[in-house]
């Protein structure tokens, strides 16, 4: 059995074999890219060698990329502890073309590594390619010699990927493991492909359209981008059907179980898990420079920090506890990462910080939440003035009110809970006017709102998607 890092060096040596510039991950912030909240793919730190606007020395190129998809287009954070294969933060391994090979050669090499270097058997594989992708369908067929009923065409933009509304853009194919019978979840295509037991572990995307002003065109030299996810590779190869059981989570859980000291069993399961997951994203955001606000990415990651905590809080833990996880998470992952070992005490006291300060109202908010929560029966709606009240005085964002309410099945009033915030809004505003602080109101707040303002467009204008 090979654990997390071996694998990594496994894809990476392999494409290095096969001429690939070996090239480190990007930070998880991007770096000239203002409308992308965090780098969600591979593709991310050669958008623009993609497009041709810069140069490289090297025409091929492998990576394993830190991914974040919480908080933008992407957004993974509500998967996180219901499906088998979603994470916050993952890495992304993928191997890159530039101009220089296509289709076939991008077919071959992940064909040979997954049956002869990984060994998985052909008939627990399965591909996808896009409904007018003839060539990929011929090339499945003749690479790796899969009936029909294994190559299975979809129409719709799950295969085609595209850059934006202009620039590169192609069918995509994506390659998926079946776990097995007893698994409840079916082919990809059918109504429950979207179960655990069909997943897609990598997607090869064939850039070989230019979407312009005027229509398509064909790319003079198409390009190849693909993306498979680490822990899901890594649960096929240690024989696990759920990407929180690979080697590395179950290290991060058994230091969770450690120092709340609950076992992770079937009624806790979950709140480990999400305690590790969060636990990850959180250190790495905060190893590249985001940290805890109340806007933008510093929100995102503070959503992220409170929704863990809460977690660790139904598990009982009275004091804060995730602090005390990151030396396991360097342990696990610093040798790859070193950014994570320089940043380790800044990390440490970011967490315990943010611990402290939510601790504080965590518990009285949660009291209220469950008396609301109490009166509703299921399918019905909490109102939106509790859950401005619980944002307000208590610290909860409202996606974590929305994940606590998410078993009951009960929601919230999304429409009342913004009509409250304006309210306070106004209100805020007619203090500072009755303070007769005139230079406040015609300074200060055009400032305030336009900086919140331009930080919010993250979430909104965002296109850059990397791998579909
Ligand atoms: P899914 O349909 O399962 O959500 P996706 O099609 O959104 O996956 P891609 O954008 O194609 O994913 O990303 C390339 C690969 O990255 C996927 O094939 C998968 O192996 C991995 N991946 C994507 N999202 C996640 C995630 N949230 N957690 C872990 N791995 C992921
Ligand atoms: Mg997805
Ligand atoms: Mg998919
Ligand atoms: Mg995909």
């Amino acid at each position: 059995m090979s654990g997390v890092n071996e694998i990594r060096s496994t894809f990476l040596d392999y494409f290095g074999r096969n001429g690939h510039e070996v090239v480190a991950s990007s930070p998880l912030v991007p770096r000239n890219d203002p409308t992308l909240m965090f780098t969600n793919a591979g593709m991310v730190q050669f958008k623009n060698v993609f497009t041709g606007m810069e140069k490289r020395p090297y025409s091929r190129a492998a990576t394993s990329q830190k991914c974040v998809r919480a908080g933008g287009k992407h957004n993974d954070l509500d998967n996180v502890g219901y499906t088998a294969r979603h994470h916050t933060f993952f890495e992304m391994l993928g191997n890159f073309s530039f101009g220089d090979y296509f289709k076939e050669r991008a077919i071959e090499l992940a064909w040979t590594l997954i049956t002869r270097d990984f060994g998985l058997p052909k008939s627990r594989l399965m591909v996808t390619v896009f409904s007018e992708d003839d060539d990929a369908h011929a090339l499945w067929k003749k690479i790796a010699g899969l009936s029909d009923d294994k190559i299975v065409r979809i129409p719709t933009s799950d295969n085609f990927w595209r850059m934006g509304d202009t620039g590169p853009c192609g069918p995509c194919s994506e390659i998926f493991y079946d776990h097995g019978e007893g698994i409840w979840g079916g082919p990809p295509g059918s109504p429950e492909a979207d179960g655990d037991r069909f997943i897609e572990i990598w997607n090869l995307v064939f850039m070989q359209y230019e979407e312009q002003a005027g229509g398509r065109v064909d790319l003079p030299r198409p390009s190849i981008d693909t993306g498979m996810g680490l822990e899901r590779i890594a649960a096929v190869l240690q024989n696990k059907h759920n990407n929180y059981d690979i080697d590395l989570f179950q290290a991060l859980i058994r230091a969770s179980v450690e120092v709340i000291g609950v076992p992770a069993d079937a009624v806790h399961v979950a709140s480990h898990r999400v305690i590790a997951d969060h636990l990850r994203a959180s250190s790495f955001l905060v190893a590249d420079g985001v940290l805890p606000s109340n806007e933008g990415r510093g929100n995102v990651l503070r959503r992220i920090m409170r929704r863990a905590m809460r977690h660790a809080s139904l598990l009982g833990a009275k004091d804060p506890v995730m602090w005390k996880l990151v030396p396991a998470l360097v342990r696990e992952m610093g040798a790859a990462y070193p950014e994570l070992v320089r940043a380790e005490p800044l990390i440490t006291e970011t967490l315990r910080l943010e611990e402290k300060s939510f601790h504080r109202t965590l518990e009285r908010g949660l009291a209220l939440l469950d008396a609301e929560a109490g009166k509703l029966g299921d399918g019905q709606v909490l109102s939106g003035e509790v859950a401005f009240t619980l944002y307000d005085t208590y610290g909860f964002p409202l996606d974590l009110t929305q994940d606590a309410l998410r078993a009951r099945n009960i929601t919230v009033d999304e429409e009342s809970y913004r009509q409250a915030m304006e309210r306070q809004k106004v209100k805020a505003r007619a203090a500072w006017a009755g303070s007769g602080d005139a230079a406040t109101e015609a300074v200060w707040f055009p400032i305030r709102e336009s900086a919140g303002a331009t930080e919010f467009l993250g979430y909104e204008t965002e296109t850059a998607e990397g791998v579909a």
